[in-house]
């Protein structure tokens, strides 16, 4: 079931010609229209569904830097910092709260894990405290458990997906940019080589630079113009309950079991790893790059085979521009929860802590997230076909960064200095293999 998110009325013209056209309104498109319609660029956003539709309303809200890939960290540090600022900057409510995020555990591995990384993050002046034992019990008081240790990051926080990636688009709006959803790319204008434009199912806008933040649909819709983009989709389940008592003002991170307060008083409910990934055409054809991570993450993972095979956003579907695209066909991706996972959440959650037992379901929903093979999105121009922007593949951990990740997409397209070196979020890693390694944490 799609999340209920804070709808966005549509502009009623396409317009004829913009400096950008932004295909996907989630939270990487819509950022990335807003901070070029403040530069003063002409900005066309569109999305096949609605803002926010598909991974941006239906995440979990963390907001970290903790954990981050040390690669993404500068830009996770960045965006914590806009954070702090959105709600009056967007003049909106995007749900931000600095409460800090705590993470305990039972298992040496992940605190092993989590020692090394605070220390290696202090490199990047990112400060962390590593618990004992008594203070993570001291942190997370009504557990039934004995933490063996755990860690606290006091400069992350939380925001509500379903008002972040609306807020951005409406403020870009207020910036001159035009809104169309319902609206879907089917491919790219090229004239001599470069990009001219986009031809969405409603016509033609002539743009020279076009910023692709298609979510898991990226892939498919570059290689409909030769654009190689190992790209993988790992389907999760979550929930969030009705209003609950309050055990955290943040986010809370147990061995199975993640919790995040909301705005309502309620929480929403993830299962770490237990993700579902679907054999796919495309998933064969990039099963080369994507196998040390499977390797490495594949105790956590089921695979299956679903509709994905033949439509989906990893399928080798093929179309014509005058024609409905596959993008038409699925108008938002809305992969079912697994009820199971559901009710092993409930279960977990009373496990842990009793007060919590009894609570009630208000919404379930399944989500699908979109990977690279190294873990960390692509931000960047495409350089074998110019005047084409990506900025997709963020691996799970997307909307935290969201903010900062549409700056440099918007700063990279525009031309100008970036806020953080762009080097590691570079296309060309896509092609020739470098750096291209198993994700750190995540
Ligand atoms: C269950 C779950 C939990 C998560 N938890 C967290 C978390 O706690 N913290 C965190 O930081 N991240 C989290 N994430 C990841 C985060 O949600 C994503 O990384 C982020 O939302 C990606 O944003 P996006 O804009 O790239 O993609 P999306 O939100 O998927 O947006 C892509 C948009 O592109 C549109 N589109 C695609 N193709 C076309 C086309 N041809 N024409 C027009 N429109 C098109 C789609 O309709 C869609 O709206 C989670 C993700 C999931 C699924």
């Amino acid at each position: 079931m799609p999340v209920p998110v804070q709808p966005v009325v549509s502009d009623d013209t396409l317009p004829a010609a913009v400096d950008v056209v932004v295909i996907g309104a989630g939270i990487a498109g819509s950022a990335a229209a807003y901070y070029l319609a403040e530069k003063g660029h002409s900005v066309a956003l569109i999305d096949k569904g609605y803002v926010g539709g598909e991974q941006t309303s239906r995440n979990w809200g963390w907001c970290r830097q903790q954990h981050r890939d040390l690669r993404e960290l500068p830009l996770a540090m960045k965006s914590l910092e806009m954070w702090g600022d959105l709600n009056r900057e967007l003049d909106a409510e995007t749900g931000f709260r600095r409460t800090g995020l705590l993470y305990v555990t039972t298992r040496p591995a992940d605190f092993a894990q989590w020692e090394a990384w605070t220390l290696a993050a202090r490199q990047h002046q990112m400060h962390s405290r590593i618990l004992s034992s008594a203070e993570a019990k001291a942190m997370t008081p009504g557990s039934t458990r004995n933490w063996l240790g755990g860690v606290h990051s006091p400069g992350d926080g939380r925001a509500e997906p379903a008002l972040a990636g609306p807020a951005f688009a409406e403020a870009a709006r207020a910036h001159g940019a035009t809104i169309h959803q319902n609206c879907a790319a089917r491919g790219l204008d090229i004239a001599t080589g470069k990009v001219a434009g986009v031809i969405t199912e409603r016509g033609r806008i002539r743009a020279q630079r076009v910023l692709c933040a298609g979510g898991a649909w990226t892939s498919l819709f570059c290689r409909r113009h030769g654009v190689a983009l190992p790209q993988a989709g790992v389907r999760s389940t979550s929930f969030y309950t009705r209003a609950a008592p309050q055990i955290t003002d943040g986010g809370l991170s147990m061995p199975e079991v993640t919790i995040r307060r909301r705005l309502d008083g309620g929480y929403t409910v993830g299962l770490g790893g237990r993700g579902l990934v679907e054999l796919s055409p495309q998933g064969l054809l990039y099963a080369r790059q994507f196998w040390p991570t499977l390797k490495k993450r594949w105790r956590g993972v089921t695979l299956g085979i679903g509709r994905s095979f033949f439509d989906g956003p990893e399928s080798f579907a093929r179309w014509s521009f005058d024609r409905v695209s596959p993008f038409e066909r699925c108008r938002t991706l809305d992969p079912a929860a697994d009820p199971r996972l559901v009710q092993e959440g409930l279960k977990k959650l009373a496990e842990h802590y009793p007060v919590l037992k009894g609570l009630e379901v208000e919404h379930s929903w399944g989500g699908l997230i979109d990977s690279t093979p190294d873990g960390i999105p692509v931000i960047s121009a495409v350089d074998p076909l110019p005047g084409l922007f990506l900025s997709t593949g963020f691996t799970g951990h997307g909307f935290g960064i969201g903010p900062a990740a549409g700056r440099l997409a918007a700063d990279i397209v525009a031309g100008d200095p970036p806020i953080v070196d762009p080097l590691p979020f570079r296309y060309s890693r896509m092609i020739d293999g470098t750096d291209l390694g198993a994700p750190g944490m995540m």
